[in-house]
């Protein structure tokens, strides 16, 4: 507990993503956060100009080549949008941008046009050329949006940096994506303490506290990015067969694995399957552990042995499905 912790934290990506140290190390938080700004650079949609949006501007007309990095994560984007059953589509773009949920002017859009949208958020018609690192959207309108993955991606990249200035115990939080690296120092079992946020309370009121170490912690839910028209609550995370904001038993789905960007695709595909489909495509996936939460207020935890969980919610009832 003598450990010193230093902390710093930016606005970047819409959100406060901060960065936990237990060495003084400037140059290293400082590229840490060029990495982030020059990623966010690159791979947003909510500016004119970027990567993506060069992609986007390109729609129905032609291919774009785009670097790397930014075709590596479009790529890794179109296998998740592929899987069965997904409802994880990075061709969601389209509807992202009628419903502006957590943006100025959202609305309820007319059917007809949320209708004509969803012809446009199809992943099959995103054409990807491995030699050219090029992206063409084949149809005017379409809009890929990276918005469910990127903070994942850019995640596991600042470990990366902060590995190659010899860092090998911190925290970055960007946002709803926790990546803990290496042991706690803070901790007699090493394990590092991360909040699991109560839904629709204050920011420091928790549901529990979980126990990892080198682990990444994400959370998808409906309870960050939402409004409310008529005692309806419309949150971000878009079905791609309705085009409605999701409407299941959920409000949060919190992956725990080893790598963020994997938590980032799998905290939007379980949130879209419900808690009983979502346990049993778990099943497939023993390297990462869950924790679903309710509307009707159940925990529901499959840790597959990548974490513990402590509930401070009397209210809460837990529920715990673990293999023998
Ligand atoms: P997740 O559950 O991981 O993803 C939900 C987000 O994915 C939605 O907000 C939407 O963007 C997209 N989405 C919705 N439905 C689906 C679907 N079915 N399949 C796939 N994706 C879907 N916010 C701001 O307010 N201002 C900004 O300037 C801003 N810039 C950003 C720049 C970058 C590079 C990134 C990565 C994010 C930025 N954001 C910004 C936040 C962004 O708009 C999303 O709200 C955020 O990424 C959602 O992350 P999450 O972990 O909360 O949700
Ligand atoms: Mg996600």
């Amino acid at each position: 507990m003598s450990e010193i912790c230093h902390t710093y934290s930016q606005q970047l990506m819409g959100t406060t993503v901060s960065l936990q140290l237990f060495v003084e190390n400037l140059p290293a938080v400082s590229a840490v956060f060029q990495t982030i700004q020059a990623l966010e650079t690159r791979l947003t949609v909510n500016r004119n100009h970027s990567e993506v949006m060069s992609i986007n501007h390109a729609a129905g007309s032609q291919p774009v080549v785009v670097s790397k990095l930014v075709f590596d994560l479009i790529r890794q984007a179109k296998q998740a949008s592929l899987l069965p059953h997904s409802c994880f589509n990075f061709a969601i773009g389209p509807l992202v941008k009628l419903w502006k949920i957590g943006f100025n002017g959202h609305n309820v859009p007319p059917a007809e046009e949320i209708a004509q949208r969803l012809t446009l958020a199809n992943p099959e018609l995103i054409k990807l050329n491995e030699k050219n690192h090029t992206v063409f959207l084949t149809r005017t309108g379409m809009e890929i949006d990276l918005g469910a993955i990127a903070k994942g991606y850019i995640a596991d990249i600042t470990k990366l940096v902060l590995a190659s200035y010899g860092i090998h115990q911190a925290i970055i939080n960007c946002g709803g994506n926790v990546l803990t690296i290496g042991s706690s120092p803070l901790s007699s079992n090493q394990q590092w303490h991360i909040g699991l946020k109560r839904p629709f309370a204050a920011a420091d009121s928790l549901l529990g506290i979980l126990h990892v170490q080198n682990k990444s912690v994400v959370t998808s839910g409906i309870y960050e990015r939402y409004f409310i028209l008529n005692e309806k609550l419309y949150h971000h995370i878009i079905d791609p067969q309705s085009g409605y904001p999701l409407d299941n038993e959920l409000q949060s789905v919190t992956i725990i694995s080893d790598n963020s960007l994997t938590g980032d695709i799998y905290s939007t595909i379980l949130y879209g399957l419900g808690v009983e489909r979502g346990l049993k495509e778990l099943e497939k996936h023993q390297y990462m552990g869950a924790i679903f939460v309710t509307k009707d207020k159940k925990i529901i935890i499959k840790s597959n042995q990548h974490f513990e969980f402590k509930s401070l919610a009397d209210d809460y009832q837990i529920c715990s499905y673990e293999l023998n």
